[in-house]
């Protein structure tokens, strides 16, 4: 394609959002441009990936999960068809109680009507299924797993360079020229553009009046040295330690607000292998291999900011997915993919025209 092509989508970032984003419109045909800076700072290649359907300390959960769940088994099973490499991984997940406190939140949780199948049995510390410690016990939880989103994001990158519509390209704002009749950039004509370039995106000119709350974290990946026992499950208290491929773990996460760079830090794994000291029965079965930083591109409501800029129709937002973009990604991508085709109303609790009066 020559570049004076037209677009009808011009894409900036290609990490989840807008890899899964570039997906769902050219599904309906649409003509897509995606421009990514080589990755410089997508939170995707740091993340583990983890789907936990159950939120924080409270084990709280969105009226949206099972929609989520759904559309991410059929998206990310409909890439592993094309791709023929498995992305998505379930697994189930064991939750540590911290206080007892939190054993009335899950007894509360787990009475309630529509999440049955995603909240298990309560589990005793005495004779807790895991080689971890347990003084608390915890519950089992059900519909979790981890994806692999180096990977995904590597074939989605091929799936995008084999149609010429991926360009490794740093995209200024201040070169975004909205108009009547559509949106260029450096020479790239489009009809919409589109920022998918995560916490970035809190210094976009455009829409610097959306509250973004950039939460910095830092992750380890470990490799199994001995035959000790570890956990096969994923297991989330303090810490959580993911088991991956070739008996590799991950091990995280740490959540620093006042910090936005991707440079792990002496002190940020120290403080995650304390937690993990505190997490396993043989934690000397586990080697440090690398340790990883990102900023996870997070809101001040935790909730995503999607849709069409109130005053330039031509340009939006997808993105502020926060610690969850795996889980949610997904189910957004089609809704917005949906408003901006068919003008299918956005979901309230992510639109940007919450914060309208701000702009
Ligand atoms: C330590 C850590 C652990 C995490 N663990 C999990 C987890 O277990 N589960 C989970 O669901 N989520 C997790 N997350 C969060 C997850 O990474 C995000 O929810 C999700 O990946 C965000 O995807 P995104 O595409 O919106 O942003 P990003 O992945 O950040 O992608 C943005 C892309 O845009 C590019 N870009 C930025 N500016 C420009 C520009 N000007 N021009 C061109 N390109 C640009 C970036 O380089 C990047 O490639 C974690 C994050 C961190 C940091």
């Amino acid at each position: 394609m020559a570049s004076t092509a037209h677009y009808d989508y011009l894409i900036i970032g290609q990490g989840l959002a807008g890899s899964l984003l570039a997906w769902c419109l050219t599904q309906k045909a649409a003509r897509v441009l995606v421009l990514d800076d080589g990755h410089a700072t997508a939170s995707s290649m740091v993340a583990a990936g983890l789907i936990n359907p159950l939120a924080g300390m409270r084990f709280n959960h969105s009226p949206l999960v099972h929609d989520w769940l759904r559309s991410l088994e059929q998206t990310y099973n409909e890439l592993a068809g094309l791709a023929g490499q498995d992305f998505l991984q379930w697994l189930d997940m064991l939750r540590l109680f911290r206080s007892a406190e939190q054993i009335r939140f899950y007894q509360r949780q787990k009475d309630k009507a529509g999440i049955t199948m995603l909240i298990g049995e309560k589990l005793d510390s005495d004779n807790f299924p895991q080689p971890v410690q347990a003084p608390w016990g915890g519950f089992e939880q059900h519909r979790t797993g981890w994806v692999r989103l180096p990977k995904l994001l590597a074939f989605m990158a091929e799936w995008m360079q084999e149609r010429d519509m991926l360009r490794h390209q740093t995209v200024d704002w201040n070169d975004l020229a909205p108009g009547d009749k559509g949106v260029t950039c450096n020479g790239i004509q489009a009809d919409h553009a589109i920022f998918c370039d995560g916490y970035r995106s809190m210094h976009n000119p455009w829409f610097d009046w959306l509250p973004f709350a950039p939460d910095q974290g830092e992750i380890l990946t470990l490799k199994r040295v001995s035959d000790q026992s570890l956990p096969d499950r994923i297991i989330n208290g303090a810490t959580w330690l993911l088991p991956v491929d070739k008996g590799r773990y991950r091990l995280g996460a740490t959540h620093y607000h006042d910090r936005q760079d991707n440079q792990p830090t002496e002190s940020g794994k120290e403080r995650l292998l304390e937690g993990m000291e505190k997490l396993l029965r043989h934690p000397q079965a586990l080697e440090l291999e690398r340790n990883d930083a990102g900023v996870r591109p997070a809101t001040a409501d935790r909730q995503p900011f999607i849709g069409t800029h109130p005053e330039q129709p031509r340009l939006h937002m997808f993105n502020g997915f926060g610690a969850h973009g795996s889980l949610t990604i997904p189910w957004y991508a089609q809704r917005m993919a949906a408003w901006l085709l068919s003008g299918d109303p956005l979901p309230q609790n992510a639109d940007i025209r919450r914060y309208a009066q701000d702009a």
